[in-house]
């Protein structure tokens, strides 16, 4: 399904960019799309780094660097489907142009955490991996999307020049770059879920919400002509 993903956004002309080259958002091509994993779960590298390297593609993954090598706690019992990519395979993917970036070290709700525990988590998880990488990392993504005010301060303290959130929303539309929006895809989404999703920018493309929206714009559309 995913590599079914990936040639539909090839065929509708999107170049994938990573998180990163959003620092320069101008620059991009007006159709650039940036594909994200959080976490870093093993499968990930059959299950998307292959495809995307088979189309000439690429994508950013958030790591929370505890979990190198081992299994993801938070998702219960270890088990097949905890088990998290190696230092070995994040090495690979990055030089082959992948960007390997922050998801903190233990994975934690950082909106319950103390501002030092927080400073602790964001620039240990940042050190971290750039000495593995032998690269600045300068990428964020909060983990289960929680953070408070403090989070973005931090991150922007600790040397972070972006983080996502998990609110749904264009790049373009939040203007704080500690706050970038993103859409969620599940690997139960079709082809043209993933289209709706991509010209709505929103989680919620049920076929109710679409029809409110029509309605709306209809109603709009009525208003301003009388
Ligand atoms: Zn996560």
């Amino acid at each position: 399904m995913f590599a079914k993903h990936l040639r539909y956004l090839q065929q509708e002309g999107w170049t994938t960019v990573l998180f990163r080259d959003l620092q320069n958002a101008q620059s991009l091509p007006e159709k650039s799309v940036v594909i994200t994993f959080d976490d870093g779960y093993e499968d990930n590298y059959p299950g998307a780094f292959l495809p995307l390297m088979a189309l000439g593609m690429k994508a950013t993954w958030f790591i929370a660097t505890d979990c190198i090598g081992g299994h993801a706690h938070w998702l219960g019992k270890p088990s097949t489907q905890t088990r998290m990519l190696t230092a070995e395979r994040l090495l690979e993917m990055h030089a082959a142009g992948m960007e390997i970036a922050s998801h903190t070290c233990s994975h934690p709700d950082l909106s319950l955490l103390s501002s030092d525990q927080q400073q602790f988590e964001l620039s240990k998880a940042k050190a971290v991996l750039e000495d593995l990488l032998s690269t600045q990392v300068g990428s964020l993504a909060y983990p289960f999307g929680r953070f408070n005010s403090d989070s973005i301060t931090i991150a922007e303290q600790t040397g972070y020049s972006m983080a996502c959130t998990t609110r749904p929303g264009w790049f373009d539309s939040e203007p704080n770059p500690y706050l970038v929006r993103r859409i969620a895809i599940f690997s139960g989404d079709s082809a043209s879920t993933l289209a709706r999703k991509l010209s709505f920018a929103d989680n919620d493309v049920s076929w109710k919400k679409m029809t409110r929206y029509y309605a709306n714009r209809v109603w709009d559309k009525l208003r301003h002509t009388s």
